[in-house]
């Protein structure tokens, strides 16, 4: 029977190339758009997969779209929580809206879908669950701090979750990208583009293939002793 994996944030990006190669792989793909709605439409009409309108920051959004992509596909094996988005502002300029926004679409939302998720997994006893961090979650960036903030918690949901549901097969890991190249860094100069090449080891911007490839990894058997654990595809950003 095939597997069904679900994604948030499908429309763009990381995401995107997920759900493109998931499907090419033929795994049957659920995933989530919010703003990018006609992008989402012809990802589902050229791909064969299902896009579900969600605003993962809200848990009945959420819930919801784990609900359509239950019924129709029968079963949820994989989820993967990577909607993001970042912003730069001085710490003392994050306002409580800021803030909240931040740690709901970023953090909340894979509490949300994780839960919503985790009563078939376990009367299952199969899933996996693959949170998409950041390297700044791990070190912490300036003028970025709430968005390090919920990087940082996806790292801790991860372990946390992976020691308590291991008991029922099911796997938990997380993936810290570091600097690829999707519209999230489109506000970044040529200059700053090539300064973040000089400071990674292997002299290049990551792909969201690069990403993928990973995602793909631990989704499979071939991974199933691995669970809890961190991931860097970060070019050699972060050692
Ligand atoms: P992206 O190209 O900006 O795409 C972001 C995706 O998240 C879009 O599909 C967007 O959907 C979705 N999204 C944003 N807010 C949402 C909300 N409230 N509800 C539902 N969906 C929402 O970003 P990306 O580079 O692919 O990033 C994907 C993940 O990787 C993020 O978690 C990001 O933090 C992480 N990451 C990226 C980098 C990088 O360098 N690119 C580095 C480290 C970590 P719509 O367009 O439909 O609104």
């Amino acid at each position: 029977m095939k597997k069904t994996v679900f994604i948030t944030g499908g429309s763009r990006g990381i995401g995107e190339c997920a759900v493109r190669e998931f499907a090419r792989l033929g795994y049957n793909v659920a995933f989530t758009y919010f703003k990018s709605e006609d992008k989402a439409k012809e990802i589902e009409k050229s791909t064969g997969t299902c896009a579900i309108f969600a605003d993962v920051s809200k848990s009945e959004d959420v819930n919801n779209a784990i609900k359509i992509a239950t019924e129709k596909y029968g079963k949820i094996d994989i989820l993967i929580n990577n909607a993001g988005i970042d912003e730069f502002a001085l710490f003392t300029d994050i306002t409580d809206e800021m803030w909240h926004n931040m740690i709901d679409t970023n953090l909340s939302s894979a509490f949300y879908a994780s839960r919503a998720v985790l009563p078939q997994m376990i009367s299952r006893k199969d899933g996996v669950i693959i949170n998409i961090s950041s390297m700044w979650g791990q070190v912490g960036a300036s003028c970025e701090v709430h968005y390090s903030v919920s990087k940082a918690g996806m790292i801790g949901l991860t372990k946390a979750l992976a020691k308590e549901v291991g008991p029922s097969d099911i796997r938990v890991n997380c993936v810290c990208p570091g600097v690829i190249d999707t519209d999230m860094n489109k506000h970044l100069t040529k200059e700053d583009l090539e300064q973040l090449k000089c400071d990674t080891p292997l002299s290049k911007i990551g792909k969201a293939q690069d990403v993928v490839n990973t995602l793909i990894f631990l989704s499979e058997d071939k991974s199933s002793f691995i669970t809890g654990q961190i991931f860097g595809v970060n070019g050699g950003y972060i050692i």
